[in-house]
């Protein structure tokens, strides 16, 4: 019997008996709901998600389109808000926007500056976070390195396929070494071989800065490459386990 709780299970099911250290918890969502718009045109998008994230935890969040996966992201990214229960980030203090550089997203969606070129859109966080320009390229220089994207570095995004865009987003998080990845379908525009390398990267990354890692995904295969898998329905956490088949998450 391990002594210690999981680090990476929703809190339904480690209980709150056992809490991990506050200085190890990145995020906490207890009923964390979000409901977009209001009146006859709310849409639940996220409810009674009970979820701990610590500096340990490295978890596929797995569910169907339009389940919550993105909007939860987003949640505890602190791009949205909780519209009820509550969310909070203990090891930071705060909202992780007041933390510049903690937290690392992918997004789902388009996210590279346009009048930038690769390279600089990798730099530009660092830049933000008053990283000199020099060790900002540098970083940057490493991260597309790490990618196999070095000779797509004085391209601007236009010119980019949307995998190609997709793995610049993922060296843009890589260069700020950030305490938690949060990455919203990284793989979605990749083929299989590119796909496995983003998850390789990402998996590394994780445990060479020693961050918490989420993944979102709908494809299973990707999902059992992570220690752990979360599964959402309908804006709602699963017990783990319970969205995967047993084949998929043993094989
Ligand atoms: P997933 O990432 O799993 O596809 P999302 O979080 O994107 O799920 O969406 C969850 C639900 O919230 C869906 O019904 C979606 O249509 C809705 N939704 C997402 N973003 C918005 C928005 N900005 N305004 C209104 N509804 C939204
Ligand atoms: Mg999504």
């Amino acid at each position: 019997m391990p002594t210690q709780p999981d680090p990476a299970v929703p809190l339904t099911d480690q209980g709150t008996n056992m809490p991990a250290k506050p200085e190890n918890i990145l995020v906490e969502c207890v009923g964390a709901a979000h409901t977009y718009g209001s009146g006859r045109t709310a849409v639940v998008a996220v409810h009674g998600v009970n979820a701990l994230i610590t500096s340990g935890t490295q978890v596929a969040l797995t569910g169907p389109s339009g389940s919550g996966k993105s909007t939860l992201l987003h949640m505890m990214a602190g791009l949205v808000p909780a519209t009820s229960g509550s969310l909070t980030w203990p090891a930071w203090g705060g909202p992780p926007l007041e933390a510049a550089g903690r937290i690392g997203i992918v997004f789902q969606g388009p996210s590279l500056l346009p009048a930038l070129n690769v390279i600089e859109n990798v730099a530009f966080p660092l830049l933000l976070a008053d990283v000199s320009g020099r060790v900002a390229r540098n970083y940057a220089s490493d991260a597309l390195k790490t990618l196999g994207l070095t000779d797509l570095a004085q391209q601007l995004p236009e010119t980019l396929s949307g995998g190609q865009a997709q793995r610049v987003a993922v060296a843009r998080v890589l260069a700020c070494a950030p305490e938690l990845i949060l990455a919203d379908e990284p793989t979605g525009q990749l083929d299989h071989q590119a796909a496995a390398l983003v998850i390789d990267v990402l998996l590394r990354a994780s445990e060479e800065l020693g961050a918490a890692l989420v993944i979102s995904t709908h494809d299973p295969l990707i999902a059992r490459r992570l220690p752990q898998q979360w599964t959402m329905r309908d804006g709602a956490m699963l017990a783990p386990g319970a969205g995967l088949s047993p084949a998929a998450v043993a094989s």
